[in-house]
């Protein structure tokens, strides 16, 4: 059983007796060795493979020395900017520096650059000339084609090609990494591996010749499999719009781990080529990645700085799963872990609990057993295992697709053992409930259930907006899937004679959505006395059908035109709304109200402000 923190200095190296690393990770975020964190993850799958990993957390990339503190691997460096896109973590939505890094000791901004994976990547080359760089984490996932980016205001070409990287790994990269680092120990191509994106000249006509190249560096040749893509270049893309959504369609009808074709995008004389992700993991592999011997810490080293702040939120919570079908447009799973629900055993999950639990600092509290979204543990469609997900419907919208079998029953049984554990007093359920999932009558023991048990005080729910035709650009539920859902999870309560709120998440800003349209969802916050905390204004992701619609103002599978709030003035009228009880937004509101030519209403604003707010 390991029982010690990946090396991160010579010192390590000399405890153990090495004088070389196969592997190094080089990460934005600080060393965290929790199955939370991707680069913990990455390195002990690689140590339960026999390989000798190292980690260098949050380098100075001002400088050389930093990345040459371990030496040389013989493999390869692997580079992530960490569990954040970097410009997310060092930035607001408001384009201001960030004040605070949840990933970063004591939480102090500051300590991972912009566009890290770039610039780890190029440090790394300065530092050690050809030694092969495989970049991955979410930075580099979503930005593994052409993309716009909304820092920059203009696409930018894929991130392979900045960073000068021998390879990209999207998704989540357990398999990925492994099979990279057998190749690369044998010598051999790294073309073909499924969830990985290399560049490379094409070779011959796209589509008829089969096979893959013999040399692995960036700009040799490359033979595409029958069947493979050409997508609109990335020449085309910055200068087209119509492109752009040409492009991001077959991108995005193409992330079935069994239906997606092997992707070329050109960019000047060469290609970006994506090869379709990889095929589900079973519960078992699943299990495997989640029983590595983390040390469920971060490293001593940030004692002094007081730890890592965002640690503090998965200390105790465990993950149940991977993967959402649900297929919101403005968020990047569908991207980075794909439509198929992936889920670990009960048995699995429950021992974990029972790791936690008798941990010393363990208060009796297990804060989460969740994933993208709670209750689509065990969730299945029988199409999953072999053919994969549907093309021409979606699994959720506009109503849940009778295929798809919810796994409530096997959740209230694994929740239930879990509480049953000497240790632990509760046991909550905190990640995002998909709540059109609770509404129909099979559902209402499930819901009482987690109510009765595993809510502490307030369910998370995304309801995301009120108006409609905002919610189908979104591709979540009608509104009145929320109201009703409402009703019923109140009865519940009223029912146990319990006092438990909602918190309602809600992006203001979205694409689709006019000032009018935020406010009727004012006029129905109030209404209601809702005063919400939990707004995001909308960022647009690159490679995501949201941020897709931001940039050319087109559905791209439509190529309706969409109306999207653009400038910082309209943005913050539309938080002023949807904010409406705060007196800080008065200005904002009249002004709002005025373009609307409903200045009228400004009294119903007044009266609702500093009311006795209810915390949602
Ligand atoms: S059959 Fe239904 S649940 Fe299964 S993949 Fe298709 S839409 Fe989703």
């Amino acid at each position: 059983m390991q029982t010690d923190f990946l090396p991160i200095s010579q010192e390590d190296l000399k405890k153990k007796g090495w004088n070389a690393l196969d592997v190094i990770i080089v990460t934005g975020d600080a060393y965290v060795d929790h199955p939370s964190y991707g680069a913990a993850i990455i390195g002990r799958t690689l140590e339960a493979e026999g390989f000798r990993v190292g980690i260098i957390p949050q380098p100075d990339w001002r400088h050389i020395d930093d990345f040459k503190k371990l030496g040389k691997p013989r493999l390869f460096f692997g580079v992530t900017a960490g569990n954040m896109d970097s410009m997310v973590a060092n930035y607001t939505a408001g384009k201001r520096p960030r004040k605070k890094d949840d990933y970063s000791p004591g939480g102090n901004p500051g300590l991972r650059p912009d566009r890290a994976t770039i610039v780890y990547s190029n440090r790394i080359r300065e530092a050690f000339g050809d030694v092969p760089i495989i970049i991955g984490g979410i930075e580099a996932s979503l930005r593994r084609f052409a993309h716009y980016d909304w820092w920059d205001d203009s696409v930018r070409r894929s991130i392979l090609l900045d960073s000068r990287a021998d390879i990209l790994v999207y998704g989540m990269g357990e398999i990925q990494v492994v099979e990279i680092a057998q190749r690369l120990l044998q010598n051999k191509d790294l073309a073909g591996i499924r969830g990985t994106a290399i560049v490379g000249k094409k070779s011959g006509g796209m589509d008829k010749r089969t096979g893959i190249n013999d040399k692995r560096q960036t700009g040799n040749v490359i033979i595409l499999p029958e069947g493979s893509i050409e997508i609109p270049s990335y020449e085309e893309v910055s200068k087209d719009k119509t492109r752009f959504n040409e492009a991001f369609k077959i991108i995005y009808t193409n992330q079935d781990p069994f239906k997606g074709k092997v992707l070329a995008q050109k960019h000047d004389t060469r290609y970006v080529i994506q090869y379709p992700p990889p095929l589900p993991f079973s519960a078992g592999q699943l299990d495997k990645i989640y029983e590595l011997p983390y040390m469920r810490s971060w490293h001593p080293v940030y004692i002094k700085s007081g730890g890592i702040p965002g640690f503090e939120t998965v200390k105790f919570s465990i993950i149940s799963h991977r993967g959402c079908c649900g297929e919101c447009s403005f968020c990047s799973l569908y991207m980075h872990q794909g439509r198929i629900i992936q889920s670990r055993s009960k048995r699995s999950i429950l021992n974990e609990a029972s790791l936690i639990s008798e941990r010393p600092e363990f208060k009796g509290t297990i804060t989460d057993i969740g994933g993208p979204t709670a209750n689509l543990y065990q969730a299945t469609c029988t199409l999953w295992k072999h053919t994969g997900t549907c093309q021409d419907k979606h699994c959720l919208i506009p109503v849940k697709c009778k295929n798809l079998k919810t796994g409530y029953r096997e959740g209230m049984e694994l929740y239930s053992r879990i509480l049953a554990l000497r240790n632990v007093k509760h046991a909550f359920i905190e990640s995002g409930i998909r709540y059109d999932l609770l509404i129909d009558k099979d559902s209402s023991e499930y819901l009482a259930y987690l109510c009765k048990h595993h809510i502490s005080g307030q369910m998370k729910v995304a309801p995301e907006h009120s108006a409609d035709h905002v919610l189908k650009i979104m591709n979540k539920p009608t509104f009145d899937v929320y109201d009703k859902f409402v009703i019923k999870y109140n009865e519940i309560n009223k029912s146990l004679n319990k006092k438990q709120y909602l918190v309602n998440y809600l992006i203001s800003s979205h694409p689709g959505s006019t000032l009018e349209d935020t406010l009727s969802l004012a006029l129905y916050l109030m209404k209601r006395n809702i005063h919400p905390e939990q707004i995001q204004d909308f960022t647009p992701l690159p490679l995501t059908l949201s941020g897709t619609m931001y940039y050319t103002e087109m559905h791209p599978f439509t190529y309706e035109h969409i109306y999207v709030p653009k400038t910082f003035r309209e943005r913050k009228m539309h938080r002023a709304l949807i904010q409406h009880g705060n007196s800080k937004n008065r200005a904002m509101i009249r002004k709002a109200l005025k373009i609307m030519h409903k200045e009228y209403l400004f009294k119903r604003f007044i009266e609702n402000e500093k009311p006795n707010v209810r915390k949602t």
